[in-house]
């Protein structure tokens, strides 16, 4: 069994974005839109600062009161689209229900959408097109190129079929010709999906959701999920039972975790020479 290491991965890509960000004779930036935030989302954000302030990043943080109407939070969003110091916008989410999520995420300047969620970087996605990929999705797919796993001609089973996880997922692996079956909570019979994939991407928000006995011997299996429970992280995938029948596995904390905020500092980087016309 083969432990994937995002942190491994994480420093060494850090370590390469750094050098290229120190060549640089301007000064990448992001924002954090916090609506409404709460201690989670605080330590997201923290997080999302220091990343970005230890690579030398302009970053800037507007928390909303969580009764904001949508004009004034659209407003909030244009006014980082035209402010140069800003390359990369983030909406935490989730956001509060009276406002239109799709209006608001879609309010984002493309060329500034480094958590890939408007219509244009989606639509890209799906064509095949050069766009910014969602920072989780990308975490996943930069995991298991770093670890050598083919993927052209793969069973994948994807378990979850979020906007920013399984879809977006999927689709990345299509463009690299694996052969994806999505599932989610209406599926019938799961087992007999994951029984026979290479690869499982579980995304899905329950812990111990994926067995020993719901996988093939070998199988590659990626735990995207986040359950905190008692102050302690799990994933979805009851680690103990299932890493002793894999070939490869992320551990949670430790898998996709720590490289979901890097992406997002690459995002930055990239919409940043990429507007500049720099690249
Ligand atoms: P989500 O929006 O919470 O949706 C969960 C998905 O799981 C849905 O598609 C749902 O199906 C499916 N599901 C629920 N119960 C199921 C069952 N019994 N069998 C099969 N499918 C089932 O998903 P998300 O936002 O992608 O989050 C999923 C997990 O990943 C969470 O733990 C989250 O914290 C974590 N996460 C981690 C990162 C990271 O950076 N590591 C980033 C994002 C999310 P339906 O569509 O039918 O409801």
């Amino acid at each position: 069994m083969i432990l994937m290491n995002g942190q491994e991965l994480k420093k060494k890509k850090l370590q390469q974005l750094k050098e290229k960000v120190q060549k640089l004779d301007t000064i990448p930036g992001l924002c954090v839109i916090n609506v409404n935030t709460n201690l989670e989302s605080e330590i997201y954000t923290r997080n999302k600062k220091a990343l970005a302030t230890s690579l030398g990043y302009h970053f800037e943080n507007s928390i909303l009161c969580g009764d904001i109407n949508e004009e004034l939070l659209i407003q909030t969003i244009k006014n980082f689209n035209n402010d140069d110091r800003i390359d990369g916008i983030i909406i935490d989410m989730p956001l509060p229900e009276h406002l239109d999520i799709k209006k608001v995420l879609n309010s984002i300047d493309s060329s500034k959408d480094i958590d890939g969620v408007t219509y244009n970087n989606i639509g890209k996605l799906v064509s095949k097109e050069p766009c910014l990929i969602p920072s989780t999705p990308k975490a996943i797919i930069d995991l298991l190129d770093y670890y050598n796993i083919p993927l052209r001609g793969e069973n994948v089973v994807i378990i979850g079929r979020s906007l920013i996880v399984g879809k977006p997922i999927a689709h990345i692996l299509i463009n690299r010709d694996a052969t994806i079956t999505l599932c989610h909570s209406k599926t019938l019979n799961l087992e007999y999906y994951t029984r026979n994939a290479d690869i499982i991407i579980v995304a899905v928000g329950k812990k111990d959701f994926l067995k020993s006995n719901m996988i093939s011997s070998g199988a590659v299996v990626i735990d995207v999920g986040i359950n905190s429970i008692n102050d302690k992280i799990y994933g979805d995938v009851d680690f103990n039972d299932v890493s002793k029948k894999v070939g490869y596995i992320t551990p949670v904390p430790g898998g996709i975790g720590p490289l979901t905020v890097y992406e997002l500092m690459e995002n930055t980087y990239n919409a940043h020479v990429l507007r500049l016309g720099k690249k």
